[in-house]
């Protein structure tokens, strides 16, 4: 019996890994719950499902509290960090969106707890001091992001001495049929009309900037230790194909699944065993799987992903914060889709101030800063 913590609970990531436990009762337990602000009317619901020992949430709640009078309730981001430092050994999935997934995947590392990854800020943001963290404290890093997660499974069993190269595939998100002038005048509801994937609104608008792409470009470096002349991306509409591995000899392995985020959720959880994830079956007799080069014109962001990554120390940092920022004003209707671009490679050609080797404390200030900053000047406030 794994014991497991679930941050994120309401976020679509959080959502499937309750699904994917409901199937194997057998194999999880929940100790830690967090819940956002969404589904409210649920939380009673899913608490009592899972009968978790401790519970973070965003406001204090009276009526929950004395309904489950054994469970201790903790808040908001004190309460999230109380909640991963629980002592008691487990996973923690990380299901939160955005830079707020940080501090609480430190904080649960430095507690000894394994991690199940689907925050990828956490390692876009600060992969060098979290790599070192997950040394020192002996502790796992399982990624739930469908790519790395097949890239987890393809080099199972292998050494990394012996790999050439990875490539992970994009969908081309929703607007992949949209040409630069078509995308000048796309709307917030088209940019969210995925076609094979069902995710948070945030991770959506990424897929279709590319940079969601860049990111986990970024993700894969400090993953897999690879040098980015080794990380290659690849559109491939079907999303059949997660991720490949090219070995020495040239020889390729392939992770395919049907796109279910279930399928990496329970690996990330049950890994190195393979378990029934109840997605459906790949009928390989009726396959067309279709693959193209990504172009740096049509998606600029996937560009300055590699060249963040590759400059490193705080670039990384103010990529995602600018998007973050740029993403929050699309979704809010104060900007147009391909300002999300200029935002962000405006933040990344004025920034001079870079460090080889920030400390944690320079990232989140960093991070807050450029927020805050893009924010300002669109006069909007969270
Ligand atoms: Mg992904």
């Amino acid at each position: 019996m794994k014991k497991l913590y679930i941050l994120g609970g309401t976020g679509t990531i959080g959502h499937q890994t309750i699904e994917v436990i409901k199937n194997h009762s057998n194999h999880f337990k929940v100790i830690g719950l967090s819940l956002g602000r969404s589904k409210k009317a649920q939380h009673g619901e899913i608490i009592q499902t899972l009968k978790p020992e401790i519970v973070c949430l965003r406001e204090k709640d009276f009526k929950l509290e004395s309904k489950f009078p054994q469970i201790k309730f903790v808040y908001q981001d004190e309460g999230l960090v109380e909640l991963v430092k629980y002592p008691k050994v487990g996973i923690v999935v990380n299901g939160i969106s955005g830079s707020a997934g940080l501090i609480p995947t430190i904080e649960a590392i430095k507690s000894g707890k394994d991690i199940a990854l689907a925050n990828k800020e956490t390692l876009v943001m600060a992969g060098e001091i979290v790599g070192q963290l997950v040394e020192k404290h002996a502790v796992k890093l399982y990624p739930i992001d469908s790519e790395h997660n097949a890239i987890l499974s393809a080099l199972r069993g292998e050494t990394l001495k012996e790999v050439k190269s990875i490539t992970i595939t994009a969908s081309g998100g929703s607007l992949r049929d949209l040409s630069r002038e078509e995308l000048k005048n796309v709307t917030v509801e088209e940019a969210l009309n995925h076609p094979n994937w069902k995710m948070g609104k945030k991770i959506t608008i990424d897929s279709a900037t590319m940079i969601n792409k860049g990111l986990e470009v970024i993700e894969a470096h400090h993953l897999f230790n690879l040098a980015y002349e080794n990380i290659h991306t690849v559109i491939h509409p079907e999303s059949i194909v997660h991720g490949f591995v090219t070995f020495v000899d040239n020889s390729v392995k392939a992770v395919l699944a049907k796109p279910n985020m279930k399928m990496p959720i329970l690996y990330a959880l049950s890994y190195p065993k393979h378990l029934a994830s109840g997605i459906e079956n790949l009928d390989l007799t009726n396959l067309a799987l279709t693959f193209e080069p990504i172009d740096y014109q049509r998606y600029p962001l996937l560009k300055y992903s590699y060249q963040a990554g590759k400059k490193g120390g705080l670039y990384p940092v103010v990529l995602n914060a600018a998007n973050e920022a740029a993403v929050k004003l699309f979704l809010n209707k104060k900007i147009t889709f391909l300002q999300i671009e200029e935002i962000v490679i405006e933040e990344l050609e004025n920034f001079k101030t870079n460090v080889s080797k920030p400390t944690l404390n320079q990232i989140i200030t960093l991070d807050k800063n450029i927020q805050r900053k893009v924010l300002k000047k669109y006069e909007f406030s969270t």
